[in-house]
């Protein structure tokens, strides 16, 4: 929790920032919930969940008046009951094996690096793991995954710059099966600049799999970076669109204030949340606990 805390230091400083100085001696009135309400949107939650929040705490007595500790606590309780049903683990489960899991998302939002926290989350579990350098646009792409797979001690299935996606995720499911590999991790191309292009892409890679394995991909997930704020959520919108989605991994927790974001998208989308990245290192990747989450967002 120390370094869950530590990573949410900026987000939390913002909301508890927004929230103080609200003190009521009993119920919370128009203004006080107003008041809140706005902090809660300032802090990146979004205008839904900030209402609904808002109409929560409306319809509550506080027979014993609120402070600033009892505001806060009132309000991660709220933020808590909108995680709680959205949190989910990625678990390996698929049978026949190996699980695929396609691991979408804009360049730079982390995707690389996610990959390689998951394959090392899923190796501690005892899980044979095998990777697919899926995204053959970007030569640095397939290099990075290499360099994880290798310190990793992990097998990668990969091509050349400019390969066949489709073809990469093909021999990768065959070669994962032979072997009797739990989990496929598939690296894709994150050119959301080509949507069309990227659609074609990510659909032919998922008919292959389909043919292999007609449960295949087992997980979509998105990968999203919280310091984008409010645009992670358009970013939920695009590639539920081109790619569908099963799920979401938040990076980048630490060192932003924008973390509230991971709210407004629970709120909105339903999607199951199956970690959080909070730094760069292999064990940065934080299981998501929603109730350790709202007490630390609200401080
Ligand atoms: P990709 O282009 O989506 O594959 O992104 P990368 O995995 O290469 O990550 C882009 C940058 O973000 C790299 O410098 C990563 O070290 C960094 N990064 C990834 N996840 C996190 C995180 O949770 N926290 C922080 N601080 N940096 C991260």
């Amino acid at each position: 929790t120390d370094r869950l805390f530590g990573g949410f230091r900026k987000t939390s400083e913002r909301l508890t920032g927004n929230l103080s100085g609200i003190v009521s001696k009993t119920r919370l009135d128009d203004e006080q919930l107003d008041r809140i309400e706005d902090a809660l949107i300032l802090s990146d939650l979004g205008p839904r969940a900030a209402a609904r929040i808002r109409e929560r705490l409306a319809a509550e007595r506080f027979e014993r008046g609120l402070d600033d500790m009892a505001i806060r606590e009132a309000v991660a309780s709220e933020i808590a009951a909108i995680l709680r049903p959205v949190a989910k683990p990625l678990e390996i489960v698929a049978f026949p094996r190996p699980q695929v899991i396609l691991v979408i998302g804009v360049n730079g939002s982390g995707k690389t690096t996610t990959i390689a926290k998951l394959a090392h989350l899923f190796q501690e579990q005892d899980y044979g793991v095998m990777l697919a350098a899926g995204d053959t646009f970007r030569a640095a792409a397939i290099g990075q995954l290499k360099v994880w797979a290798d310190r990793l001690g992990i097998p990668i299935v990969s091509g050349a710059e400019g390969g066949d996606p489709a073809g990469i995720v093909f021999d990768a499911v065959k070669l994962a099966t032979e072997r009797g590999i739990d989990t496929l991790i598939v690296d894709t191309a994150g050119r959301l600049q080509n949507k069309r292009e990227l659609m074609d892409e990510l659909a032919k890679v998922r008919r292959v799999l389909g043919r292999l394995n007609p449960a295949a991909p087992h997980d979509v997930v998105l990968v999203l970076d919280a310091t984008n704020g409010q645009n992670a959520l358009q970013q939920i919108e695009t590639f539920k669109e081109v790619a569908g989605v099963t799920g979401l991994i938040m990076t980048k927790l630490d060192g932003t204030a924008r973390g509230g974001v991971l709210v407004a998208a629970a709120e909105q989308y339903g999607l199951p949340i199956h970690a959080i990245g909070v730094g760069e290192k292999i064990d940065d990747l934080r299981p998501f606990d929603p109730d350790v989450v709202a007490k630390v967002i609200a401080g």
